[in-house]
């Protein structure tokens, strides 16, 4: 039975690979024994027995305390396979290639600002494009979107928005070597014209928050941040740019499979070895679509700091980016399997980079701590800073959880949840909401999410990731 899960670890339980016969290695799930129960209630776990016989897939198929079911793979999946015979699958990436959020903090702490705090809201909202297929001022030539898919975060700060300190703060210094813009389609690049520099709908966000409390004082000097100080949360992906790109590789890969003998449980789970032609092509766009992202949000923390200067005054660098993290990508990175060093494809889907101190893929000034590992909870809870730490090298490929993660479907949520009560209900415990439309706030309100404390709680104990503060928001802006 799918409910047989050994405890392997602390908060780690596995289903044996005897579970079916079709499974390459075991199921590894990260919950608490109550959440077990309520993983079981979707797909995910099914989901995440199919990833498991994915060809060339490494130690175990692995979901963190966020899960919840995905297209083919379960969201707050993490997958590694071979490099570079085993597969890569453009559904345990996501469509939105390169989802991702980024921290800002300031210097100015709540009682600088509080009077001033729905002022700069309205700034924000009004300097950052939001909504469905939203576009934006900065509007793209097919040359100039080309330097973007290959450059990503640093041509924008080239182009004057941010600054090269940026850049030392964001994973992959914004920009991943092999991305190819020819092998993004025309449709593709057409849909990512005009969208940089704006955020999207629905889940993502630009929040301002406050530090609540600290659990590490050492990460938290390293990463500068203390209590009662203003903080800026963006949440956003690669837009219709990179869900394009998924579409178009799914289509390719569902008709190539045959042709590898490759057989999958579940036709979500398209997929093409690495080093296929497919596979190539894909890990290229895959490449150019993170770099729009890592560019996006360069270009919204660009209107963020205008917004706050408009407000506050000062310079534009009083804004620093704590970092920047991708949390739906593949990466090619080096992991000990089985005692021997071994390159895999690292597929994180709906999961964050977690690695820990010393790992020379860390900002220096972060080094000795470990890389900031950044879960938004949801518009009416807490959002969490933690560091990576190094049990998330032998237990999970360097990674932990991305968010709160989903326990009710965006069509449950609007069956359930009054938009106009949410808002009013935030507002009265001093959270304001600024949004484009109500649909999107009952979608995303705070009880369609689970308890992100007991989520971090999970990653936390398991050691791949460890508390370091907890940031309480203030001001909500949503697509
Ligand atoms: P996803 O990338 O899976 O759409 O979302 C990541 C996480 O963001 C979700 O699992 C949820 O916990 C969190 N989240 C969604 N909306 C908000 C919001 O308005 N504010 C904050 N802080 N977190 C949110
Ligand atoms: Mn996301
Ligand atoms: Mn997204």
């Amino acid at each position: 039975k799918i409910t047989d899960m050994k405890k392997k670890a602390p908060y780690m339980w596995e289903i044996d690979k005897s579970f079916r016969s079709d499974m390459n290695v075991p199921a590894r799930i990260f919950a608490t024994r109550e959440m077990l129960d309520d993983v079981l209630k979707d797909r995910s776990i099914e989901q995440l027995v199919n990833v498991a016989t994915l060809r060339g897939i490494q130690s175990a198929a692995i979901v963190m305390p966020d899960v919840h079911e995905g297209y083919g793979f379960p969201i707050g999946g993490v997958a590694a396979t071979l490099w570079p015979s085993g597969v890569i699958s453009p559904g345990g990436i996501g469509y939105d290639i390169n989802c991702g959020v980024r921290l800002v903090k300031s210097q100015l702490e709540l009682s600088d600002i509080k009077s001033r705090i729905k002022l700069l809201g309205a700034a924000i909202y009004t300097s950052i494009p939001s909504g469905v297929g939203k576009g934006g001022d900065i509007l793209l030539s097919e040359a100039k979107l080309d330097e973007v898919l290959r450059h990503g975060a640093q041509k924008m700060v080239q182009k004057g928005y941010g600054f090269e300190a940026d850049i030392d703060h964001t994973e992959s210094r914004g920009c991943l070597e092999n991305a190819d813009p020819a092998m993004v389609s025309h449709q593709a690049k057409k849909r990512g014209e005009d969208q940089l520099g704006t955020m999207g709908a629905g889940n993502h966000f630009v929040e301002v928050g406050v530090v609540e409390e600290i659990y590490d004082e050492e990460c938290a000097n390293a990463y500068g941040l203390f209590e009662n100080q203003i903080t800026v949360l963006i949440h956003t992906g690669s837009r219709g740019l990179g869900h394009q790109v998924a579409t178009d590789y799914i289509k390719i890969m569902m008709g190539k499979m045959r042709d590898y003998g490759i057989v999958v449980p579940d036709r979500e789970l398209a997929c093409a070895p690495f080093d296929s032609p497919e596979g190539q092509k894909y890990f290229a766009a895959m490449a150019a679509a993170a770099n729009f992202a890592w560019a996006n949000r360069q270009a919204i923390m660009h209107g963020v700091r205008l917004a706050w200067r408009d407000i506050f005054g000062g310079k534009l660098e009083d804004l620093e980016l704590l970092y920047d993290v991708a949390h739906n990508i593949a990466k090619i990175e080096t992991h000990i399997i089985d005692g021997k060093l071994q390159k895999v494809i690292v597929h994180r889907k709906g999961a964050t980079r977690a690695f820990g101190p010393g790992n020379p893929e860390v900002p220096k000034d972060y080094r000795d701590v470990g890389q900031p590992v950044i879960i938004p909870g949801s518009m009416g809870t807490s959002s969490f800073v933690l560091a990576g730490a190094n049990r998330s090298m032998e237990l999970s490929f360097g990674s932990s959880c991305h968010g709160a993660g989903r326990q009710m479907s965006r069509s449950e949520a609007k069956r359930r949840v009054d938009a106009t009560s949410i808002i009013n209900e935030l507002e009265h415990r001093g959270i304001h909401v600024q949004a484009g439309s109500l649909k999107g706030i009952a979608e995303e309100a705070p009880q369609a999410y689970k308890d992100v404390e007991s989520v971090v709680n999970v990653v936390h104990e398991a050691g791949i990731a460890k508390k370091v503060a907890k940031l309480r928001p203030l001001m909500v802006i949503k697509g």
